[in-house]
């Protein structure tokens, strides 16, 4: 039950991956002069950075790697504090604690992303950073985080995850603060069944980047010697198949959105009406992914009774999406000394207690989205999804 480019697997991904293998050079490094050597990760970064609008492009081996390697880059130190979203996957409060620092968490709003003017009351002289995170392929209100971010000196990290090729006034998101991460597990826009990106147009970070994912080695491993390294890394590299597979993926990116964003405009017309029915806020319609549908009731016992039936839950029971599921997490926020568990961020409970995903590409339970259409459905199907799902307010 993955993500919209899993449903699109084909002939594309079989011969970039054809290649790979007939070449037999699996490593993301080789002779740039040798016609064997297919440059499969090279090319992904340099049309995904083209894609982007990004000055420079970094394949990883996960979302998770993405941000755990931006944090470091931009020099997030221990006990500095980064304010995240009360709502979004584990990986953005754990990149954060391996990172060393405290994840703050900050309520959001009926976007279901970070709500700016919470972000303002959540700073203090420990912040460093400010990660949002463009939840369900929703943009953040950026120009809002990015005002904040600029009056008090603090740095934008996106957390870009689950919203590739999605956009903000114009501006691919993960271009708008000084680097976005991405994420491309089974679950996302595009997949290479496990893999990340990273954008910047810093050239410093790229750099700081690049060696902190690959043992210190300067870009593409050019001229480094044994010796010469300014810093430790680690390994967060992708290899060759992964990225013959993304390659295919980004290019059906955009055919990928304006599919999910004529089906999406189909479905939500069809459910417009129903009363006590609203959706989630959405900052820049024209550049969401339309992966998911949110759909808001008035209260949580409507939205309960209507998920019971269709057979999916309230966003407020999505396992690892939510602060309060995170048990871990948890553990971790109560030794900062800083609120956790259900009832610390209460607008946040209260909206996401009366939200239902719908899935519309990304078809996942984990997300509270095991109801709805899929990128293939047809308008029959649509029709009758909407159908259910108006029946089911009814009831
Ligand atoms: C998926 C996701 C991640 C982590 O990505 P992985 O590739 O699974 O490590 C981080 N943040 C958000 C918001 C995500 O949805």
């Amino acid at each position: 039950m993955p993500g919209p480019g899993a449903y699109l697997i084909g002939e594309e991904e079989i011969k970039e991956v054809l290649e790979v293998l007939q070449s037999r050079y699996l490593f993301r490094y080789g002779d740039l002069s040798d016609k064997n050597f297919k440059q499969k990760v090279y090319t992904l970064e340099k049309e995904f950075a083209e894609y982007c609008g990004a000055g420079y492009a970094l394949a990883t081996s996960s979302g998770s790697g993405s941000l755990l390697v931006s944090l470091l880059a931009l020099g997030i130190q221990p006990g500095d504090e980064v304010i995240v979203p009360a709502y979004t996957f584990v990986a953005t409060y754990s990149s954060a604690i391996f990172a060393g620092a405290v994840p703050v968490l900050c309520e959001i709003d009926e976007s279901l992303t970070l709500d700016p003017e919470a972000v303002e009351t959540k700073i203090t002289s420990k912040t460093k950073a400010i990660v949002p995170v463009h939840m369900l392929g929703n943009p953040c209100r950026m120009d809002a985080i990015m005002d904040i971010a600029g009056r008090h000196g603090l740095l934008v990290l996106e957390d870009a995850c689950q919203a590739a090729g999605g956009s903000y006034k114009g501006k691919k998101l993960g271009t708008i603060g000084r680097m976005g991460a991405f994420s491309l597990n089974i679950f996302k826009t595009i997949t290479t069944g496990d893999g990340g990106m990273i954008v910047t147009d810093d050239k410093g970070l790229y750099t700081r980047a690049f060696a902190l994912h690959d043992q210190g080695h300067t870009p593409n491993r050019a001229g480094v010697q044994v010796g010469r390294r300014s810093i430790l890394g680690l390994n967060f590299r992708v290899n060759e198949l992964s990225g013959a597979v993304a390659l295919a993926q980004l290019r059906k990116l955009d055919r990928i959105l304006e599919t999910l964003r004529s089906k999406k405009t189909k479905f939500k017309q069809s459910i417009a009406n129903v009363p006590g029915v609203s959706f989630r806020t959405l900052p820049d319609p024209a550049g969401e992914c339309a992966t998911l549908c949110t759909v808001l009731f008035d209260s949580a016992e409507k939205a309960g009774r209507v998920a019971r039936t269709l057979g999916t839950t309230t966003v407020d029971q999505s396992g690892w999406h939510v602060y309060a599921n995170m048990e871990h997490v948890n553990r971790y926020l109560k030794e900062a000394g800083q609120p956790y568990g259900k009832g610390a961020y209460p607008r946040t409970d209260n909206i996401l207690s009366r939200a239902i995903n719908i899935s519309v590409g990304v078809v996942d339970a984990g997300l509270g989205a095991a109801f709805g259409i899929n990128i293939n459905s047809s308008d029959a199907e649509i029709r009758q999804k909407a159908e259910s799902f108006i029946r089911a307010c009814k009831e």
